[in-house]
């Protein structure tokens, strides 16, 4: 059998700034993992299947969360551990996606406190959980500067560095609470710009309804009929046709249903 020396090549922080850094997730790296996992070495040469073959500084915690991990990818392997942080710190990182620093400042003090620190393992969780790695060299050439750069958050083609900073700009622009944008980002996908659009038809879809309760109301009183009976005409004669006003529609109702009687 081959040493594990040459089966796996060294990843090698490119800048002194690096040495000793967790590849996963930028903490202080103690251990390290093996892309492909060594015990799955032998299957993945079989195979020809796709594996790095290097040696790659971590953290304890990474290296823990990768202890169900058989991907032979570097790439992949942080993708895993980025999922598992993700997970495991969700509640500290929507805490600290949540609230702003002026919301905080507002809060009394044995709350703020108790908020802080989540905050706090929210925004380091958070980073760790987008950590884009650094400059390596395996054998003394440097691979994958591409993937240091992160990823942008684009909304409405606006570009920011990342998700927090989106979140206080889009709360500010387009006056939506960062908590209800952290809320709506589930059941988006992630998509920032979608849940702007989302939250901007419900309140269009709400002003809607109040005027088309305002106007049935007042239709009612003048000319002595049900509300419900304003309304469901009304709202049957929109349903029919996607282009009357309101106005037109209840123009429609008196002449049809109102005026002769
Ligand atoms: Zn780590």
């Amino acid at each position: 059998m081959t040493a594990p020396e040459q089966r796996y090549r060294v990843l090698c922080a490119a800048s002194g700034a690096d040495f000793h850094t967790c590849f996963y997730c930028g903490c202080v790296a103690t251990e390290l993992d093996f892309a492909p996992p060594r015990a799955h070495w032998q299957s993945f040469f079989v195979r020809q299947a796709s594996a790095d073959n290097l040696q790659v500084p971590s953290c304890k915690e990474c290296h823990t969360l990768l202890k169900g991990c058989a991907m032979g990818l570097v790439e992949q392997r942080r993708e895993w551990v980025h999922t598992k942080l993700a997970a495991k710190y969700a509640k500290p990182i929507a805490v600290y996606l949540k609230w702003t620093q002026e919301e905080l400042a507002e809060l009394d003090y044995g709350f703020a406190h108790s908020i802080g620190a989540g905050l706090r393992l929210g925004e380091e969780s958070h980073r760790r959980s987008n950590y884009p790695g650094f400059r390596y060299e395996v054998d003394g050439a440097v691979v994958a500067a591409s993937l240091v750069q992160p990823l942008p958050v684009m909304v409405f083609e606006q570009r920011f560095d990342d998700l927090k900073s989106a979140l206080v700009a889009v709360s500010k622009q387009y006056q939506i609470k960062q908590a209800k944008l952290v809320e709506g980002l589930a059941d988006h996908d992630n998509n920032l710009e979608a849940v702007v659009l989302a939250h901007q038809q419900q309140q269009q879809q709400a002003l809607y309804r109040r005027q088309l309760r305002a106007a049935c109301s007042a239709f009612a009183k003048q000319h002595q009929q049900s509300l419900r009976y304003v309304t469901n005409s009304v709202e049957r004669y929109l349903d029919k046709d996607e282009e009357l006003s309101i106005a037109e529609a209840l123009d429609k109702l008196y002449q049809e249903r109102v005026r002769h009687r």
